[in-house]
């Protein structure tokens, strides 16, 4: 049987009828884990899939010409890619290997976009000959691009990252990007024609922004919109705006849950009392002069605005009173609307799954259970993932004693604890038992993961829905 770790008081995840049916069935997870290792990630491709649809359906009610981009950075399994260009969607790719692999698996220059931080000579030239666009960033990439297209004997189809956009009278810092207001300026005197880097091909402009403000992006997208309607009335033929991802995802069932640990978190903190994390962590807030300052440094998991209705909030906006809203301006520049979702698309796509192997008290009293995995194959940018886990256990009716405990990975550092909250279990799990991290497949399977002390990297399966799942019915990424 399964239970969810902190009956009253906790964080409790949204969970999918899939995940539920999995941990239902311990032989199951005990058979993977037997054949693949601890811990193992499993990807449900069906809920990928509905992902997919739910936001090509939104475009289709606002009738805007669109394509969208599966971000794959933010998980590295092959079958999601695959998964991706089967559903008809294109997948945006961030270094060599992520486009030369994104090929390999049928993607195309027209299913493809390349969005490097860094880019290769390689990447240029692979990038060029299959026609896949490329965003720059700086006139270096200019120049490099223009060069490899000449080589290449090619145009390069290129769109611009652009930044700086100003927002109720601040402009938003980026180091990626060219800036918004020198860059119409800077393509009509160097792009194309008979111009500086006439084997660049501009078909778009492109922005991806830090945080989650729909404003912000509402106002870029609107800014970018003006900017390709003069570029065109000046003779260029720009035909797409790529607004990039970050859009919000829900991790938690109920609200209020979320508010009473933020306000926990802010007590203990307060009064230096309390178990809620280990070392009492304040992920972030920090007592300073007497008061709680900073802010919570996670993600935020509870969001009441999120996937399509964030994007909606995007599409609505306009930038004043008597302005068109944006799709509106989409529709009648025949502007395509692409987006490169990564996180979003991968909602309750995956879980983590890994095996006790030991269990001990501290000096201070403290359970510590030792799991067969580490840090870096559950890690994120967030200071810690805020869900509730699940315990899979047999149901031992001998010792029943609620207990509190800390899960800890296999890394050789004190710090090396897989949540910093502590988790109440029904009962004091025993070696071989499962513990299993829902809605771990955006970022915080792979992003992190690392091979210290030469530990295997954790075996990634990927499966469809079915009413009786056996072993067989999971592919492994490393044999697409
Ligand atoms: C990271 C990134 C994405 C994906 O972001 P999500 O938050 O996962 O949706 C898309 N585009 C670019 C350029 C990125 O850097």
């Amino acid at each position: 049987m399964y239970t969810k770790g902190n009956k009253t008081n906790g964080l409790t995840p949204v969970t999918s009828e899939w995940m539920k049916q999995i941990m239902s069935d311990k032989s199951l997870v005990e058979n993977l884990i037997s054949i693949y290792g601890s811990p193992v990630n499993l990807h449900h491709l069906t809920t990928f899939s509905a992902n997919i649809k739910k936001f090509k359906e939104l475009f289709k009610q606002y009738d805007l010409k669109h394509q969208i981009y599966y971000a794959r950075k933010a998980n590295k399994s092959k079958s999601l890619v695959q998964h991706a260009l089967n559903n008809g969607i294109g997948v945006d790719t961030a270094s060599f290997r992520e486009l030369e692999q994104s090929l390999a698996l049928g993607g195309t220059g027209k299913t493809l976009v390349l969005t490097s931080a860094i880019k290769t000579r390689e990447q240029y030239a692979l990038a060029i000959k299959k026609q896949v666009p490329i965003i720059l960033d700086n006139i270096d990439e200019c120049e490099l691009a223009n060069a490899i297209a000449l080589e290449v004997g090619e145009t390069a189809v290129i769109g611009f990252r652009v930044s700086g956009f100003e927002v109720d009278n601040k402009k938003l810092y980026s180091r990626f990007g060219f800036d918004i207001e020198s860059l119409k300026q800077f393509i009509f005197e160097n792009i194309g024609g008979q111009l500086k880097y006439k084997h660049l091909n501009i078909k778009g402009l492109h922005f991806h922004l830090d945080g989650y403000s729909t404003l912000e992006r509402g106002k870029a997208l609107s800014d970018c919109i003006t900017i390709v309607s003069e570029l065109n009335e000046g003779g260029f033929g720009l035909e797409f705006i790529d607004i990039g991802g970050g859009i919000l995802i829900n991790y938690l069932e109920k609200e209020q849950e979320w508010i009473n640990f933020d306000s926990q978190l802010r007590e203990q903190v307060a009064s230096g009392k309390g178990n809620l994390t280990f070392n009492q962590n304040g992920l972030g807030y920090e007592l300073i002069n007497g008061n709680v300052e900073r802010s919570l440094k996670t993600y935020p998991y509870y969001n009441k605005v999120n996937g399509v209705d964030f994007l909606k909030g995007v599409l609505e906006y306009k930038a004043s009173e008597e302005s068109l809203p944006n799709f509106s301006k989409l529709q009648s520049g025949n502007i395509e609307l692409r987006i490169e979702p990564g996180r979003s698309l991968l909602n309750q796509v995956g879980m983590t799954v890994a095996k006790v192997a030991h269990r001990k008290q501290d000096a201070r009293g403290q359970w510590l259970v030792g799991l067969e995995m580490n840090m870096s194959q559950m890690m994120s940018s967030s200071e810690d993932f805020l869900l509730d886990p699940y315990f899979i256990y047999e149901d031992d009716s001998s010792d029943k004693s609620a207990v509190d405990v800390f899960f800890t990975g296999a890394y050789c550092l004190e710090r090396d604890l897989l949540l910093k909250r502590k988790i109440t279990l029904p009962q004091l799990p025993k070696i071989g038992d499962l513990v299993a991290f829902v809605n771990t497949a955006g970022y915080m399977m792979h992003f992190f993961e690392t091979e210290a002390h030469l530990f295997e990297l954790s075996a990634n399966l990927s499966f469809e829905s079915s009413e009786k799942l056996s072993a067989s019915d999971f592919v492994n990424d490393d044999n697409l």
